[in-house]
């Protein structure tokens, strides 16, 4: 089995969800007391939020490699960056190690082909929905990307920042997401990537009749899957 290298703490609320997701899958996976082999770097997600409100990328970037770095020294045979947003910095980070990055909008991309989506709403931080490091890898598989309006795009991001990363699950806000999600399924959306891994503690398939494709459950499943695999 491979020992999966979680780059984690963006922030610790989804983090958590990978540890428990991988673990559950590893355990279907190859059954009785089989549970994966994980080393976790945790970051201080208030320093990479800095960044980020800076503009200040290569900053962040040098923050998470030498963390990577790290995950590699303590022997991972690869990385998982437990967020949408920073694989903004991936390229970079890769730079600087010799083992893989499993990449979440690769592994979103490649779910959302099997199962038949040719045009994907995507909600997610304000970085991730209007920049084009991650949209690019959506565009690249042959996907279309709607993307909300610009007053949408702050609500969404608000709530990511001032609720689900500090814990916060409100109903009013679910209700924000659900009306954004049923305006992108007017659009023509076949389904909605919820393209932030805290996303997935407020909205759930059974919250909106537009399939779902939560990143951190496809993003943990493949890392899973990974570690077994020959
Ligand atoms: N976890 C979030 C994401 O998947 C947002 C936090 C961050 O900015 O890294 O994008």
């Amino acid at each position: 089995m491979k020992t999966i290298g979680l780059l984690g703490g963006m922030s610790w609320e989804s983090t958590v969800t990978y540890y428990q997701t991988i673990n559950e899958i590893v355990k279907q996976t190859l059954g009785g007391l089989h549970s994966a082999k994980v080393l976790l770097y945790s970051v201080d997600f208030a320093e990479i939020e800095k960044c980020q409100a800076e503009g200040d990328w290569e900053k962040s970037a040098d923050m998470l490699s030498a963390a990577a770095e790290n995950l590699e020294k303590a022997g991972a045979d690869f990385i998982v960056i437990c967020t949408n947003t920073m694989h903004k910095v991936a390229p970079r980070i890769q730079r600087r190690i010799n083992i893989p990055i499993l990449h979440i909008a690769e592994a979103t991309a490649e779910e959302l082909k099997r199962r038949n989506i040719t045009k994907v709403a995507l909600l997610g931080t304000k970085y991730t929905m209007t920049q084009e490091f991650y949209k690019d890898k959506l565009i690249d598989a042959g996907i279309t990307v709607l993307v909300p309006g610009e007053q949408e795009i702050e609500i969404i991001n608000d709530v990511i920042y001032h609720e689900l990363c500090l814990g916060i699950i409100s109903e009013i806000s679910k209700e924000k997401y659900r009306l954004i999600i049923n305006g992108l399924a007017r659009q023509g959306a076949q389904g909605v990537i919820l393209g932030c891994t805290e996303i997935g503690l407020l909205i759930q398939q059974k919250d909106t009749d537009l399939p779902v494709f939560d990143t951190t459950q496809i993003h943990a499943s493949k890392a899973a899957m990974f570690s077994v695999e020959d």
